[in-house]
């Protein structure tokens, strides 16, 4: 006989990992127990023969469900002691430690079989989940994770449920929070957007009205989606009038991996990805455009699968199996989560209503990823992810970390963990900024936390800023600003576990620490100093954000540097008035730009690509889109500046495709970045920020790298990881 104790960490809460434990301790013969430990612990003690032990520990690792992550075990020897058999211990009340939030999960492969099969109670069944799948972190009002601490509560568990429930036989709904059925759990109605409820089957006549061609806002996991016909073009224009957004892409939700094939591009690892429990909407290469005004001008679009079997039978009903699915938001507001909020806020949008009456408490937006140069990069991280823990090497004060302004996230940060809200959006809008104080103040309250220091970015003019001083009075805590693109440098430093390096950060526009807007820095890190070696060429920005908006101003202030305002003019799609205007601006204006967003909005202008910037980092994004070939030029680093006009004087000079120019300035610009940052002999170079999730640029980064790349990939290089940049400020 033999006894130990094993101690297991990670997420192993809230998702079936006790009754897991139990069936194969019996399974294997041997006895003991398994009990919560709180925090994110579960305590083992098994009794037994060394061969029963073996093949405990051989079951474990071959059938350990999915959604438990193990990141630690420790075993020690115990004594023998004499358990009759082994048992599921209640929690005792002396846990202190409060365990991790579980992420909301796709519906898994075994409630959809229940779903399908006529015989099973949960036959058609829209909500159907167990231990192992669906809504955990949108449902959940506060931990720890019981079904009265979330909006289930609102339905009590009919006897078959509260069976199953009681079972520990019951592989997947013992203890399992969430569970509900046909009789006692949520039920869905369809409306049209006046409120006349339409009887019927709500699925099938919700499928009947998008083949119409009508606008149908659907509630989900973590919030609504707006529906339509992907292949009904009149409907798509329609959307994008009554929404506002004449550019940007809408994601497509498919019904399976074969479907999305016909459509697009799937490798095996891509595949993998779409088909994983947190189901992100993944950016693939088109095969075949479904209709061209689905996304205008790219060569991805974006899908992912169903992920509650709601949206399967959806899906199901339709005669293509997929649907567009954008986020039933007002453009830059948050997506709605009642269904108040879509009478009131989409009245405009969307002809009908589907919704259920279980409560969203969390906003959770979808998860958006892609592959660029063969690195999985993340551009939103919300559903599936958020707010799971991401573990930095080391010890971290309490603190507060407010990211910077557009698609946002926040962050806290306690012991070895930084914790980010999810997406919240731009948070210079009101309603957004408020969503990111609701979100911190929830994982504040969760885990008990006193923040110690508060971090902020150093631009004067963000609202985030605001909200760093107000929690920094609230808390005593200690306030800090950190430069923008060392922060977009410091978050691949966490993420990889490394105090120094050089990084490449390249964006938009952050504050610069000499009040200029940067956005293509090489800086030199070692702890919490830095310096910058290398920037692209100051140019010109006069006006301001306003340049953002406009590529042909940017174009223009970028030719300004060795043409005439009269040769400008020939270049450039700006009126007489807009011209006079820009270059009186510019002779008065002592503000100045390094970014790379703007240098590629600039050529974006110039190869008529887009001249008006409809939604973040759109001219870029197009850019990307064409495909030509690298042609012979190289980019002078001249001092501490990459020259960036010599790239204008060479495709003025040079009769040359476009589709060439454009692939060679981005290519040619990742080489020019890597060898300024070369020169410093670094042993690892991080590379950051918005604009190195481009194909060609992180490509000829990474082509001429001698030194180690380091790229993000649990956070979002763009502004969304900023937050878990700055948490690790203090740590440094
Ligand atoms: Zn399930
Ligand atoms: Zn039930």
């Amino acid at each position: 006989m033999k006894a130990y104790k094993i101690i297991f960490s990670g997420i192993v809460q809230g998702v079936g990992f006790r009754p897991f434990i139990y069936r194969i301790a019996v399974k294997s013969g041997v006895r003991g127990y398994v009990r919560n430990l709180g925090g994110s612990e579960v305590e083992v003690k098994i009794v037994g023969k060394e061969e029963n032990i073996a093949e405990f520990m051989s079951l474990f690792f071959l059938k350990l469900p999915s959604p438990a992550k193990i990141e630690k075990i420790i075993v020690e020897d115990s004594e023998i002691e004499n358990f009759k058999e082994f048992q599921i211990l209640k929690s005792g009340s002396t846990i202190k430690e409060v365990g991790e939030i579980p992420p909301d999960l796709s519906v898994c492969d075994e409630c959809m079989k229940e779903v399908l099969n006529e015989k099973d109670r949960h036959y058609m069944y829209p909500f159907n989940s167990c231990a192992y799948c669906g809504p955990k972190f949108s449902i959940i009002y506060k931990l720890p994770y019981d079904r009265e601490n979330t909006s289930m509560k609102d339905f009590p568990m009919c006897s078959s449920c509260q069976k199953e429930y009681e079972d520990p036989e019951n592989e997947r709904r013992f203890d399992a929070q969430g569970i509900s059925c046909p009789i006692c759990g949520p039920k869905l109605f369809l409306e049209d957007i006046k409120g006349e409820r339409i009887e019927g089957d709500p699925i099938a006549l919700t499928a009947k009205l998008i083949e119409e061609g009508k606008i149908v806002a659907i509630k989900g996991i973590g919030g609504f989606h707006i529906a339509i016909d992907p292949f009904n073009d009149d409907v798509i224009i329609r959307l994008r009038e009554r929404k506002k957004r004449p550019q940007q892409p809408f994601a497509l939700m498919a019904i399976s991996t074969d479907v999305i094939k016909k459509y697009a591009e799937v490798s095996e690892i891509e595949e993998e990805i779409l088909r994983s429990p947190e189901r992100p909407i993944l950016l693939l290469k088109k095969r075949e455009s479904i209709s061209k005004y689905i996304s205008p001008g790219l060569d991805r679009d974006g899908f992912f699968l169903y992920y509650t079997p709601l949206h399967y039978l959806l899906l199901n009903s339709l005669k293509n199996k997929i649907s567009v699915m954008t986020s039933g938001n007002i453009h830059g507001l948050p997506m709605c989560i009642d269904e108040e909020c879509v009478k009131d806020k989409l009245k405009d949008v969307v002809d009908y209503v589907l919704y259920h009456n279980r409560k969203i408490v969390h906003r959770v937006d979808d998860s958006v990823m892609r592959i660029s140069s063969r690195r999985i990069i993340m551009l939103r991280r919300s559903r599936g992810f958020a707010p799971t823990w991401i573990r930095i090497k080391k010890k971290v004060e309490p603190t507060i970390a407010l990211g910077a302004e557009l698609q946002n996230t926040g962050a806290i940060a306690f012991d070895d963990k930084v914790i980010l809200t999810p997406y919240v959006g731009d948070t210079d809008k009101l309603e957004n900024l408020e969503e990111m104080e609701n979100s911190i103040r929830f994982l504040l309250n969760t885990y008990s936390i006193k923040p110690k220091y508060v971090i902020a970015d150093k631009n004067p003019a963000y609202q985030s800023l605001r909200l760093a001083k107000k929690f920094s009075e609230e808390f005593s805590a200690e306030f800090y600003q950190v430069q923008h693109h060392f922060a977009h440098g410091l978050s691949v430093a966490a993420e990889k576990g490394v105090d120094e390096g050089v990084i490449i950060a390249i964006d938009g526009i952050g504050y610069g620490d000499d009040g200029n807007g940067w956005g293509g820095e090489i800086i030199k890190f070692e702890g919490s100093k830095y310096s910058r070696e290398y920037h692209l060429r100051y140019v010109n920005y006069a006006g301001g954000d306003i340049n953002a908006k406009k590529p042909d101003r940017m174009l223009a202030l970028f030719l300004s540097n060795f043409l005439s305002w009269e040769e400008i003019k020939k270049h450039v799609k700006l009126s007489e008035k807009e011209i006079k205007i820009l270059e009186m601006q510019s002779k008065k204006s002592s503000l100045y730009t390094s970014s790379v967003g703007r240098f590629l909005d600039a050529v974006s202008a110039f190869l008529d690509v887009c001249h008006e910037r409809t939604y973040e980092g759109e001219p870029a994004i197009k850019l990307e889109a064409m495909k030509g070939r690298i042609l012979d030029f190289d980019f002078p680093i001249k001092g501490e500046e990459i020259d960036t006009i010599e790239a204008f004087k060479w495709f003025l000079n040079n009769n040359l495709r476009k589709e060439d120019i454009a692939t060679t300035l981005q290519y040619k610009l990742g080489e020019a970045l890597v060898n300024a940052a070369e020169r410093l002999n670094p042993e690892r170079i991080l590379v950051s920020g918005g604009a190195s999730v481009n194909e060609y640029i992180l490509k000829g980064i990474l082509d001429n790298a001698k030194a180690e790349v380091l790229t993000l990939s649990k956070v979002p290089p763009g502004d969304g990881g900023i937050s878990l940049g700055q948490s690790y400020f203090k740590v440094l």
